[in-house]
């Protein structure tokens, strides 16, 4: 049976890092809604995006049952962002059904005072998606890509401090809830998110090798 590894947190928890490195080092996909948003040519889902509120239910399930759907899903996939509402974690249990596949959910946990600075001080390469923080983990050269040499990184709109505020209390109200959906059914793992990503990586790597041992 193949694994749907749910990464849950709130945002800046490290989901997004994560992610990135099962995909690179384990070879699942990453399937990250506010990536896959962020490339739409819609405006007004920008608009809501940059605004820390949820974009509706119907259109992030689209777009996360066009993504699953395709062949390199087969063995299995991580979900960077989804789901953040019941009506998301409902639409999940159906898919995983359908697909036969298991749920494991691992939760990134880290305190809201960390969460902020994480977010406020987060930069993005435009061209490789490596993600730099200026106080926890800066680029070489200022505020340009390592890997890409002389790319700019670019700061979200939704990484501001006032967004940040919003995103945070949407996150307490609507998708905190869902780890008692997952830890009630005894498929969710908690994670010291403060820790270093390599030793954040290792675990999840021996969750997804061996999730009913952990
Ligand atoms: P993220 O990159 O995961 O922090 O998401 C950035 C923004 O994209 C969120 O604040 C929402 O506006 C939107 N978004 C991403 N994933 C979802 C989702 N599963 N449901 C609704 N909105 C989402």
């Amino acid at each position: 049976m193949s694994k749907i590894i749910v990464l849950m947190g709130a945002p800046g928890a490290g989901k997004g890092t994560q992610a990135r490195l099962i995909q690179e080092r384990l070879g699942l996909p990453q399937i990250s809604t506010g990536d896959m948003l962020r490339a739409l040519e819609a405006e007004d889902i920008h608009t809501t995006q940059a605004s820390g509120k949820l974009i509706p239910d119907d259109v992030v399930i689209g777009v996360v049952k066009e993504r699953t759907a395709r062949d390199d899903c087969q063995a299995g996939y991580v979900l960077d962002g989804f789901p953040r509402t019941r009506e998301q974690a409902a639409m999940l249990e159906k898919l995983a059904n359908e697909q036969g596949n298991e749920i494991v959910a691992i939760f990134i946990d880290v305190p809201v005072d960390v969460l902020e600075k994480r977010m406020t001080g987060r930069r993005l390469c435009p061209i490789c998606g490596e993600i730099y923080n200026l106080y926890f983990k800066p680029p070489k050269s200022d505020e340009t890509c390592d890997r890409d040499t002389g790319v700019k990184l670019v700061h979200r709109a939704d990484d501001s401090a006032e967004k940040v505020r919003v995103r945070l209390d949407t996150y307490r109200e609507q998708t905190r809830p869902l780890l008692d959906f997952y830890q009630e059914s005894k498929r969710l793992l908690r994670i010291d998110g403060t820790q270093e990503p390599e030793a954040i990586h290792e675990q999840i790597k021996a969750i997804i090798n061996n999730p009913l041992s952990s």
